[in-house]
């Protein structure tokens, strides 16, 4: 089994997901007592954050390099960056390491791919749902992205920051965030991407009967295989 090297942190309340998840993949494939081999960097998400809305993407780079180079000096096989608005420094995080990261927006895309999906809904921090770097990578696959309106951006995000990551689910944001998917299948999408790690915790499958794609147990998942040697 690999050593999986784990970002996370942003925020804390999703990689308690990406952990409980991994370490139940690995259990459901090798069984009895088997648990994941990682290592975990969770940085502070106080310092991410505002450098985050101020556009210095290039200070949130020189935090998590160090967070990867540090994984890498540990033992990581591999990293997973437990956050889809983080892999806005994909780039420069994979230039930084010897060892490969796993692409959250790759993972997803896959997912897509095998069920054959050519158009899709995409909700996520306004960094993920307006600029090209997520979008235009799913787009690679030849899938089509659609966001929601900008009113509805505002609102995706501001429940992301201000409820998500501080740990807090509320009724209105719920049905809020559902009233979207809706709106995004009646676009044309034939499932939405719950392209932030901590929409798991406000909404699920059996929430809706739009077709959802959950990052964090999809990322989780391709975790796993790659670690266990299933997948390449
Ligand atoms: N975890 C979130 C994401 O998947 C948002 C927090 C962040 O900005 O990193 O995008």
């Amino acid at each position: 089994m690999k050593t999986i090297g784990l970002i996370g942190g942003m925020s804390w309340e999703s990689t308690q997901t990406y952990y409980r998840l991994i370490n139940q993949k690995v259990r459901e494939q090798l069984g009895g007592l088997h648990s994941a081999k990682l290592i975990l960097y969770s940085v502070d998400f106080a310092d991410i954050e505002p450098l985050q809305h101020a556009g210095d993407w290039a200070g949130t780079a020189d935090i998590l390099t160090e967070a990867a180079q540090a994984l890498e000096s540990a033992g990581a096989d591999f990293i997973v960056l437990c956050t889809n608005t983080m892999h806005k420094v994909a780039p420069e995080i994979e230039l930084a390491v010897n060892v490969p990261l796993l692409h959250i927006a790759d993972a997803t895309a896959k997912a897509l791919q095998n069920d054959d999906i050519k158009a899709v809904g995409l909700l996520g921090t306004k960094f993920t749902m307006e600029q090209t770097f997520y979008r235009e990578r799913i787009e690679d696959y030849g899938i089509c992205v659609v966001v929601p309106d900008a009113k509805q951006r505002d609102r995706v995000h501001s429940v992301i920051f201000n409820e998500l990551c501080l740990g807090e689910t509320n009724k209105k944001s719920k049905a809020d965030y559902l009233e979207i998917i809706d709106s995004l299948a009646h676009s044309g999408a034939e499932g939405v991407i719950l392209g932030c790690t901590e929409i798991g915790l406000l909404i699920n499958s059996s929430d809706t009967k739009v077709r959802l794609y959950d990052t964090t147990e999809i990322h989780a998942e391709q975790a796993v295989k790659f670690a266990l040697g299933l997948s390449s």
